[in-house]
């Protein structure tokens, strides 16, 4: 039983809602419709104000082992978000406030619910930059650093892992802790900031975040190279790595899935030859720099059988390319019923992709594949077609093993949340295994926070 009346003391009448009808927007999220969770008939959904109120209902919800499920902006793809078990919602929304950007310390501290989109536009009328890009600008600060987005600019500046600098945290036994602080270094204890990122909300709940910022940079580019075939295109991503070139972010694509991408946002894809596209981003602190840079990397595309070149330079035409690389998902969403998100070593990314054609050839279905190529990380799109012919689940195994062999992983962003716990256990020894499960519950004596996510 949740104790409605209970939360409304906490949060007031109007913060709980209760009418199926006007929750169906909280018991899903943004994961691909062959492996959405199917989510519980009693759920609330709490909208609290404040750390002090989610403490009291985490308090409550403790107390009475109910279980509570953190929620952002829902954009994940793993069913995280999704209340499998009757309980909580509970919902970071109102707390979306950009409390400061410290130009001087050049972090930015942000409540747990502001939006990226929110964020990112604090940060550029600082003149600042936060480099960190998930494709989805409707993800909140908290389910970011829950998820340690990833997104295409992760090549020079890493995920978002390497901006949290400061939690507050609600524990879900209702304390409530500060972690860390404007520091750039901090060697005192262990470091838990760093074992709430990428906790998919099973830890506490994030009320709020100091993350660093860059100067912005001087001058960027963005470069689409074309190739005839997808092996010649990944296998000059090393090339360009080991030269020295470190760009922001090099993604691999399919020209056909960015046309049908331009045609879904109403726009059009710049590039007109080739098959396999790397789009690679340049940002640099001045133009003599880029240049130089640019001249060297489309020397090494040549050389590794690239046909065409696209230099975009102004802003408009860079933002526009970015754009329909962030609507992939989106548009390709109603034939695919699961995108995987494997990550191997940077220089196995070539052997990862040779051994997808072979489950693509295997089952006689194609596997459009896009990615953050540069961090090693691709999602295979896994058509319909897998599921109609019963073997979806088989062919997802076999990229998984074919991953795990080449010393990679099964998620290098979007997480295991709920849909890819079956896979847990070839990831994991016993031994790291029973840590997690330790570690979990010394947070979470009661097991009330996101149950059936993340680990098992
Ligand atoms: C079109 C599209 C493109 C995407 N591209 C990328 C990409 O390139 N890279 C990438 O990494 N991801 C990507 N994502 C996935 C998603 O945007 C990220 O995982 C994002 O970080 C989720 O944030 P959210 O606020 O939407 O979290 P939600 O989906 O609401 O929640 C996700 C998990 O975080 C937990 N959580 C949320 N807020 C909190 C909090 N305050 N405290 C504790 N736990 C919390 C939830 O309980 C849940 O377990 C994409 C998604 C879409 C739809």
């Amino acid at each position: 039983m949740i104790n409605v009346e209970a939360l409304k003391r906490i949060v007031g009448d109007d913060w709980v809602v209760t009418k199926r009808d006007q929750i169906t927007g909280y018991l899903a999220d943004e994961t691909y419709l062959g492996v959405l969770p199917k989510p519980a008939e009693n759920v609330v959904v709490v909208k609290p104000a404040n750390p002090e109120e989610i403490s009291a209902i985490l308090k409550l919800a403790n107390e009475e082992k109910t279980p509570v499920y953190p929620r952002g902006g829902g954009t994940g793809l793993v069913g995280a978000a999704v209340p499998t078990r009757d309980g909580i919602v509970l919902s970071l929304e109102r707390l979306d406030k950009v409390i400061e950007v410290d130009k001087d310390n050049m972090m930015i501290v942000s409540e747990a619910g502001v939006t990226l989109e929110h964020m990112l536009k604090e940060v550029e009328n600082a003149d600042l930059l936060f480099p960190p890009h998930p494709g989805d600008e409707g993800a909140q600060v908290g389910g970011m650093v829950a998820c340690n987005a990833g997104g295409t600019r992760a090549v020079k500046y890493g995920v978002v892992r390497s901006y949290v600098k400061g939690l507050e945290v609600v524990l879900p036994t209702g304390e409530i802790v500060q972690m860390g602080g404007k520091l750039l270094k901090n060697n005192t204890g262990l470091d838990l900031i760093h074992l709430l990122i990428d906790s998919e909300g099973i830890l506490g709940v994030i009320t709020k975040a100091t993350l660093k910022l860059y100067p912005k940079f001087g001058a960027t580019a963005t470069l689409v190279v074309s190739f005839e075939d997808r092996r010649a295109a990944i296998a000059t991503v090393p090339k360009i790595l080991q030269a020295g070139i470190i760009p922001m972010a090099i993604e691999y694509t399919e020209k056909s899935l960015m046309e049908e991408t331009a045609v879904h946002v109403n726009m059009t894809w710049p590039a007109k030859q080739g098959k396999a596209q790397l789009i690679i981003i340049m940002a640099e602190t001045n133009e003599d720099q880029l240049y130089g840079l640019c001249e060297q990397l489309s020397e090494i595309c040549e050389k590794n059988s690239a046909v065409d070149i696209l230099m975009a330079e102004t802003t408009s035409e860079q933002a526009e390319i970015l754009k329909i690389r962030s609507e992939v998902g989106n548009a390709l969403k109603p034939k695919i019923a699961d995108a995987l998100d494997v990550t191997v070593p940077p220089a196995a990314i070539a052997t990862i992709l040779d051994e997808i054609d072979k489950v693509s050839q295997k089952y006689g279905i194609f596997i459009p594949v896009v990615g953050h190529a540069g961090d090693g990380n691709l999602h295979p799109n896994m058509y319909w077609e897998f599921e109609k012919k019963g073997v979806l689940k088989q062919a997802k195994q076999e990229i998984y093993e074919a991953a795990i062999q080449l010393g990679g992983v099964i998620s290098g962003e979007h997480g295991i949340g709920k849909t890819r716990l079956p896979q847990f256990e070839m990831c994991f020894d016993p031994k790291q295994r029973e840590l997690m499960l330790g570690v979990k519950k010394l947070f979470d004596p009661n097991n009330i926070l996101s149950p059936d996510s993340a680990i098992c």
